[in-house]
C-alpha cells in the first residue's frame, strides 16, 4: 500500500516521517499523474487558497476524481479543501466532506493554540488527544453521512465520511499517532467507496 502526501505546500514533510514511522510506504504528490499510482492521499495544511491557485483548475478536477475514489485525509488546509461548503472567504471544495467549514474561525488572539480534546476510539470510547490548531478552521455545520471522530469542547475537530476523513488539527506535529493510524485503517478497509 503506497500513501501519497500532497507536496504542492505546507507542512507535507511532517505527515511523511509519521506515516513512514507507522510503517506505510509514502511518496510525495508534486504531479496530478502521481495520483494515479497510490493507494491513498494526506492533504496538509498550509494555505487552502494558495493550494487551488497552485492546483489550477485541471489539478482540481483530477484530485477531485481522486478523493472521490480513494481514502484522503485532509489536515487544516486540507480539510477545507475537502469540504462542500467554504465560508470567510467562500471559496470551490472539492465536496468529499458533507462539511461546511469556516476558515481562519478562532480570530486572531488564539489564532494558533494546543489544547486537549477528546478522541473517539474505533470502540467509539473517549480518550484525551492534544490538538494543535494554527490559524484552524471551524467545522460549522455537519451533513448526513459524516462520523464526529474527535471533539474539542463542544467543536467537531475531526470527521470522517466513507473513506474520507478530515481534523482541523495538526495530529503530525504531536506524538500521539492515533490519527494518522486510524487513516492507515481506512486505508486498508473494504468499506464500499462512495459515488456521487
Ligand atoms: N488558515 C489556513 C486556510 O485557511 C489553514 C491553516 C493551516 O492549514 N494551518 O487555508
Amino acid at each position: 500500500m503506497t500513501i501519497g502526501v500532497l507536496a504542492l505546500q505546507g507542512d507535507f514533510d511532517a505527515h511523511r516521517r509519521r506515516l513512514e514511522e507507522l510503517g506505510a510506504d509514502v511518496v510525495l504528490v508534486k504531479k496530478p499523474e502521481q495520483l494515479d499510482a497510490i493507494d491513498g492521499l494526506v492533504i496538509p495544511g498550509g494555505e487552502s487558497g494558495t493550494f487551488l491557485k497552485l492546483l489550477g483548475d485541471a489539478g482540481f478536477d483530477k484530485l477531485k476524481e481522486f478523493v472521490h475514489a480513494k481514502p484522503t485525509f485532509g489536515t487544516c488546509a486540507g480539510a477545507i479543501l475537502l469540504a462542500t461548503e467554504v465560508e470567510n472567504p467562500k471559496q470551490k471544495g472539492l465536496g468529499a466532506l458533507n462539511i461546511r467549514i469556516r476558515r481562519n474561525a478562532y480570530g486572531r488572539q488564539i489564532d494558533s493554540s494546543i489544547r486537549e480534546g477528546k478522541f473517539l476510539n474505533g470502540d467509539r470510547r473517549e480518550s484525551p488527544l492534544e490538538m494543535v490548531f494554527i490559524r484552524a478552521p471551524k467545522i460549522e455545520h455537519i451533513g448526513e453521512g459524516v462520523e464526529i471522530i474527535a471533539t474539542e469542547g463542544s467543536d467537531p475537530v475531526a470527521v470522517r465520511q466513507g473513506k474520507t476523513m478530515a481534523a482541523t488539527f495538526h495530529p503530525e506535529l504531536s506524538d500521539d499517532p492515533r490519527i494518522h493510524q486510524a487513516f492507515l485503517e481506512l486505508c486498508g478497509t473494504d468499506t464500499p467507496v462512495r459515488r456521487r
